[in-house]
């Protein structure tokens, strides 16, 4: 069956270059323009992959009328993969994507929230800007700071939370979900070709979704000027 792993070759480079764009939506969580096109990139790659599927295996004896129903439960049925499908033809076809963006100022300590404040960012702002706007802010006006009390243990932090329509669960755990979602349909795919199935789950190099969600500003004063 060398063969036929070979054929979907193409299909598994597709496959992990979607997992890379994961990553780089956690890495980019907090840089606007950067998470747009990381987001973008994702959902292309990844509606993608089906479509790839039925064109490498199109000439294998009984695989169309095989795949042909679980591609339609995939593509149909599945409420992830619909969405993905249906924001994918909308950043070809239409316009751009604009997800919404929630925050809030903190104070963390570990992942736990100490205190916090509903804080208006705009969705194409960086949190380093934001955070700078709330600096400026909290010289006037110096109670939102004093309650957060940051010190050497529970530090500032700008918490992010982007949303896209038609996803309950925010944009990490939301993606992770219909990527694990195609793994399982192209492990489907690789047991009609004789071979083992992925492992169940998101590997372990996807860490929790705070540790990129909470943006710390340890060392405040240095941080917003070396952003300067
Ligand atoms: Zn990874």
């Amino acid at each position: 069956m060398a063969c036929a792993l070979e054929k979907i070759e193409a299909v598994l480079d597709r496959w992990q270059e979607s997992h890379w764009h994961l990553h780089q939506i956690e890495e980019n969580y907090h840089n606007a323009d950067a998470l747009r096109y990381s987001m973008n990139a994702f959902i292309r790659s990844l509606r993608e992959i089906p479509d790839m599927v039925s064109m490498a295996l199109q000439n294998m004896d009984g695989f169309p009328t095989w795949h042909n129903p679980i591609k339609n439960e995939l593509e149909s049925k599945d409420h992830l993969f619909s969405k993905i499908i249906q924001h994918r033809n909308y950043i070809v076809h239409k316009s751009m994507l604009k997800p919404e963006s929630k925050a809030f100022v903190a104070s963390i300590r570990g992942h736990t929230i100490k205190m916090q404040f509903s804080f208006y960012v705009d969705p194409f702002e960086d949190s380093d800007l934001a955070i700078k706007r709330f600096i400026e802010f909290s010289k006037k006006d110096p109670i939102l700071m004093q309650a957060l009390a940051p010190d050497e243990t529970q530090v500032l932090a700008l918490i992010r939370e982007w949303h896209i329509e038609g996803f309950n669960e925010e944009i990490i755990e939301s993606f992770r979900n219909a990527w694990i979602r195609v793994t399982s349909y192209l492990s489907d795919i690789l047991v009609f070709l004789g071979e083992e199935r992925f492992p169940e789950g998101l590997p372990d190099c996807f860490r929790d979704p705070r540790d990129f969600r909470y943006k710390k500003y340890h060392r405040l004063h240095q941080d917003i000027q070396a952003n300067d």
